[in-house]
């Protein structure tokens, strides 16, 4: 399965629908652990890409992840600004090397999450967007042989599953690290935002 950048306009939307869609539910997340900006934070970045849609439409996967990287840095703000930023830069940079078939992407995504790994000095059971990425970074990569339809199902259900994961976490990094106790029971709006975000993407390719 090898997918051309003339399909990141239609990926676009499709994040930015489920975002807007679930505007409310994850505000109310990042309102009761966090400071209820978030999903602001993030729209701003969704929409500052769909301008540059037809444009990344153009590039080669490299180029486009690196632009989107640096676009949502420059226009998100708040630490999943960042966060996400550098994840699609690492991505960029790996894409240079590594071909977009399914096992390549397995390798490209696997840089932009460690990427965030070391920007966010955070790993796997500290209550973030990583503990949606690491397992639907694992399920991509234990999984880069089987056919598209499973594979998409066991990245979705990893996505899923570690987004519910942080529920009962404790955080210790990020503003909710700041709550102790008081974070356990809510789940963590970066690693919902990454598992709708993670989710559309697999819906689009599955349409089409
Ligand atoms: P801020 O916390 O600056 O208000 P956002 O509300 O936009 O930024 O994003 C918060 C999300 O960022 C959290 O829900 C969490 O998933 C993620 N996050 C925060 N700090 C870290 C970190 N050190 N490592 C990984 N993810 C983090
Ligand atoms: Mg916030």
């Amino acid at each position: 399965m090898t997918i051309s950048t003339q399909s990141i306009p239609l990926f676009l939307k499709a994040i930015k629908d489920e975002i807007a869609a679930n505007a409310e539910e994850v505000t109310a997340l990042d309102q009761a652990i966090g400071d209820g900006d978030h999903v602001t934070n993030l729209l701003r970045g969704l929409e500052a890409l769909e301008k540059q849609s037809a444009e990344l439409s153009e590039m080669e996967w490299s180029a486009a992840f690196m632009k989107i990287g640096m676009t949502l840095m420059s226009t998100m703000g708040g630490a999943s600004g960042s966060l996400y930023g550098s994840l699609f830069v690492a991505m960029g940079k790996e894409a240079q090397k590594t071909d977009m078939d399914t096992a390549g992407f397995a390798d490209i995504f696997d840089a932009g999450v460690t990427a965030v790994k070391t920007r966010g000095k955070a790993d796997l059971g500290e209550k973030t967007m990583l503990d949606t990425l690491i397992p639907a970074s694992r399920a991509l990569s234990e999984k880069a042989d089987i056919a598209a339809s499973d594979l998409l199902d066991a990245l979705k259900k990893a996505a899923y599953e570690g987004m519910l994961s942080t529920k009962d976490m404790l955080a210790t990094k990020g503003r909710a690290s700041f709550l102790g106790e008081r974070a356990s029971g809510h789940i963590d709006a970066g690693a919902r935002t990454s598992q709708l975000m993670i989710c559309a993407i697999a819906d689009v390719i599955e349409k089409n």
